[in-house]
C-alpha cells in the first residue's frame, strides 16, 4: 500500500471538486449543464497581452528568466504601487509567481511553522487555510457576517490573537462573500501584527472588482509606515481575464520576499516567460479593457441579485465586491436536502445548475453563485433555479 507524508495527510479535497467532477460527468454524458460555479472571467484576454505574448515568442524570448521573474515585470508591479499607494517596494521586493495561488503559497511556507496559529476571517477561499495547514500551522476563523455584507472588523480579529500568531490573511474583496475590509479596520490590524512581530497576507485578487462606486483598500497602503508588517499577494487572473496565463506576483518585505524566491527557485523556477511579457502589456494598455469587464460585471450584479431573491428560500444581499453572489439557502433545506452539499447536488441533478456549497468555504448555509458568465447564461440558470425552489416550496 501506499503511505502519504503527514504534511500531505492535513489538507483535504475540496468540496468544490464533488460538484465539479459530477457536473463534468452529467455534461460528458450530454446533459445541457449550466455552470455557475466558476471563478472564471468569461471575457478574452485583452489583445495588448495576446499581442505581447506573441511578440515575445516571436522574438525568441522562450528561455529561463530570472527565478523572480523578469526585472521589467517586477518594476513595472513596483512602480504601480509605489505610484497608487506610496508603497516603498522595487523590483528587488517584489517576486512573479506562477499564479497568485503559487504566490500565496510560497509566503505561508516562507512564513508559517508548526505550532502557529494565522487568522483568517471566514468564510474564506478555499485554499488559504489549506496551505496555512500545509505549511504545518493552524488556521484560526474569524467570522464574518452575512447581515453587514461579510464585512471584515478589526475587532474579532484582534480577539483572536494569542502568542502563537505569525500571521493574518486578509482577502478583500472576498472570495466567495464579496465582503470588504475599511481602511480604519485594516490599519488596527496590521499595528497589531507590527506590535507582535506578525504579517498581514494580503490577497488582493480581486481588487478591481468592487461597485456602487466604492474604492478598493489595499494593505500596500500601510506598506510605508509598517514596512516589516506587509506581504500583499496579486493577480493577473481575474483582472485582465488572464487566468490560463497563471502570472501572479508578492511584493513585501525583502527578506520575505527573498524566502518565498528560495522556495520558487526549487518548485517552479521562473513563471513562463513570453506570459509575463503579456502581462506587462497588460499592465501598461489594458486598462480601458479592464474598465469594460468591470462595468459589466457590475450591470450583471445588478440583474442577479435581485432575481436571487425573489427565488422562493434563496436570501443574498448585492455583494460589495469580486464576481460572486452568496446565497443563504438554508430555508431550502429539509428532507434528504441537509445542508449546502447535498443542496448542490440536487440543484445539479434535477436541474442542470452548477455552483458551489457553502460548507467549501466554511458557512453551510449557503452556496456560492458566480456571475463571471454571461447574461443569458445567468438568466438560463436564474429560470432553473427558480423552477426547483419552486417544486421544493
Ligand atoms: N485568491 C483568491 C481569493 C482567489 O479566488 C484565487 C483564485 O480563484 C486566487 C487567489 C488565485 O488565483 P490565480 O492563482 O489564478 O492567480
Amino acid at each position: 500500500m501506499f503511505t502519504f507524508s503527514a504534511r500531505s495527510a492535513r489538507i483535504g479535497e475540496s468540496a468544490t471538486l464533488k460538484v465539479s467532477r459530477r457536473a463534468k460527468e452529467l455534461a460528458a454524458a450530454g446533459r445541457d449543464i449550466i455552470d455557475l460555479s466558476a471563478g472564471e472571467p468569461d471575457f478574452p484576454s485583452p489583445a495588448v497581452a495576446v499581442e505581447g505574448a506573441v511578440e515575445a515568442l516571436r522574438a525568441g524570448f522562450t528561455r529561463y528568466t530570472e527565478n523572480t521573474g523578469t526585472p521589467q515585470l517586477r518594476g513595472a508591479l513596483a512602480e504601480r504601487y509605489r505610484r497608487q499607494y506610496g508603497a516603498p517596494w522595487t523590483a528587488a521586493d517584489t517576486l512573479v509567481t506562477v499564479g497568485g495561488k503559487a504566490a500565496l503559497f510560497e509566503v505561508a511556507l516562507a512564513l508559517f511553522d508548526h505550532g502557529q496559529e494565522v487568522i483568517i476571517p471566514s468564510p474564506c477561499w478555499v485554499s488559504l487555510p489549506e496551505q496555512v495547514r500545509f505549511a504545518g500551522a493552524t488556521p484560526v476563523f474569524v467570522e464574518t457576517h452575512g447581515e453587514d455584507g461579510f464585512r471584515m472588523h478589526a475587532e474579532p480579529v484582534l480577539r483572536a490573537m494569542t502568542e502563537r500568531t505569525r500571521g493574518v490573511i486578509l482577502n478583500s474583496p472576498c472570495n466567495p462573500t464579496g465582503g470588504v475590509i475599511e481602511s480604519a479596520d485594516l490599519r488596527r490590524i496590521v499595528e497589531a501584527c507590527a506590535e507582535r512581530g506578525a504579517v498581514v497576507v494580503f490577497d488582493e485578487t480581486y481588487e478591481r472588482f468592487l461597485y456602487d462606486g466604492a474604492a478598493h483598500v489595499s494593505a500596500a497602503a500601510f506598506a510605508a509606515e509598517f514596512p516589516d508588517t506587509v506581504v500583499v499577494v496579486g493577480s493577473f487572473s481575474k483582472t485582465y481575464a488572464m487566468t490560463g496565463w497563471r502570472i501572479g506576483y508578492a511584493l513585501g518585505p525583502r527578506p520575505i520576499i527573498a524566502a518565498a524566491a528560495n522556495i520558487q527557485s526549487h518548485a517552479t523556477s521562473n513563471p513562463t516567460s513570453f506570459a509575463m511579457s503579456g502581462a506587462l502589456a497588460a499592465l501598461r494598455g489594458a486598462e480601458p479593457d479592464v474598465c469594460a469587464m468591470i462595468l459589466e460585471y457590475e450591470a450583471r450584479r445588478d440583474l442577479l441579485i435581485p432575481a436571487l431573491n425573489e427565488i422562493p428560500g434563496f436570501k443574498c444581499r448585492p455583494p460589495a465586491g469580486a464576481f460572486y453572489a452568496f446565497v443563504d439557502v438554508s430555508a431550502c433545506f429539509g428532507g434528504d436536502v441537509s445542508g449546502s452539499l447535498p443542496f448542490c447536488e440536487h440543484l445539479l441533478e434535477t436541474a442542470g445548475v452548477a455552483v458551489v456549497p457553502g460548507v467549501a468555504f466554511g458557512d453551510d448555509r449557503y452556496l456560492r453563485i458566480s456571475f463571471a458568465c454571461s447574461r443569458e447564461t445567468l438568466a438560463r440558470g436564474l429560470e432553473r433555479l427558480t423552477a426547483v425552489a419552486a417544486a421544493r416550496a
